[in-house]
């Protein structure tokens, strides 16, 4: 078991709103997904103990659309239902690249890099697909029963919206199949992606629903999703290949795993002690948070908190 911690974690939460005020506003909003472009700015964080006790503030229950941050809770199903063959598919290497980058698929085979750049977690879903024939709607159930939250819901106008524009994602998917690593129908498979990244939730249940990457793999009803050796593989992943190239950077800063999406959201994990989420909408060239990651910054300052 871990031990207990003591953080007065409102307080720093407050502090951190304070601190960061100057940078929301800063960045760009996501346009190249219409749909996310209407978004308001603003600001909102939230901390999750390991017993589920929930700290926020600002607009830390107001939802947003969490897009890539659901690669995390793909890839845990993935490998809690499949187990370690879905790594002869796609790698665990930092890309370097842009997070819906085609270019290195040619020279490795149709094998994306990780699992957290869009072509890799096209690769997860498809697998989640086969395992489970509903990869969308086992993810949807999974994050409601973490957060404790069953009215998480896709949103279908982003959903719609991201299929729309979906010619660079498609792209990538017909790429890998032809490479032979892609097993389901294309369309279908596109269709489960572009529904997984149009959840909806807002920082306390993405909080909540990372617990387990915090609890070394165990459930919030105190089942075990994952062996804590796969719970630390995918820390360990989040850390290097989270927030695509800008991952050195994160780490450099903030020095946690964590997991960004182009929604604004950034999620990150302090194994044995809390997971943390931050939302504002402004981005930066890299497609991370930009108060987000000033936010995360603070909070591993002010706590001294980190892996390192
Ligand atoms: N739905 C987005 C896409 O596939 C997710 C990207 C992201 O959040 N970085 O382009």
């Amino acid at each position: 078991p871990d031990p207990p911690v003591d953080f007065d974690f409102q307080s720093i939460l407050g502090q951190i709103e304070e601190d960061i005020r100057p940078q929301i506003g800063r960045g760009q909003i996501a346009a190249y997904i219409p749909a996310l472009a209407c978004v308001e700015p603003g600001f909102g964080m939230a901390v999750a103990d390991l017993d589920g006790k929930v700290y926020g503030v600002g607009d830390w229950q107001r939802p947003f659309s969490t897009q890539s941050i659901t690669k995390v809770f793909a890839l845990a199903l993935a490998l809690a239902q499949g187990g370690d063959d879905l790594w002869k598919r796609v790698g665990r290497e930092p890309s370097g690249n842009p997070f819906n980058s085609l270019v290195q698929l040619e020279y490795e085979n149709g094998i994306p890099r990780n699992p957290f750049i869009n072509a890799g977690a096209l690769v997860v879903t498809d697998r989640l697909q086969t395992l489970t024939g509903d990869a969308s709607s086992e993810l949807l159930e999974f994050v409601r029963q973490e957060s404790g939250n069953p009215d998480v819901a896709f949103d279908p106008e982003v959903a719609t919206s991201e299929s729309d524009n979906g010619d660079r994602n498609a792209a990538l998917a017909y790429f890998m199949a032809s490479y032979g690593n892609i097993a389901n129908s294309i369309p279908a498979l596109l269709d489960h992606y572009f529904w997984q990244c149009s959840i909806e939730m807002n920082c306390a249940d993405l909080a909540l629903a990372t617990r387990f990457l915090a609890r070394h793999g165990l459930r919030a009803d105190g089942t075990r999703l994952l062996p804590r050796r796969l719970a630390k593989q995918i820390n360990a992943v989040m850390m290097t290949c989270g927030t695509y190239d800008a991952a050195g950077e994160f780490a450099y800063r903030v020095g946690l795993p964590g997991k960004s999406g182009v929604g604004g959201g950034i999620v990150a994990v302090v194994p044995g002690v809390c997971t943390v989420c931050v939302w504002s909408p402004g981005l930066d060239a890299q497609g991370n948070s930009v108060a987000g990651i000033a936010a995360l910054d603070r909070f591993t300052t002010l706590t001294g908190l980190s892996v390192f």
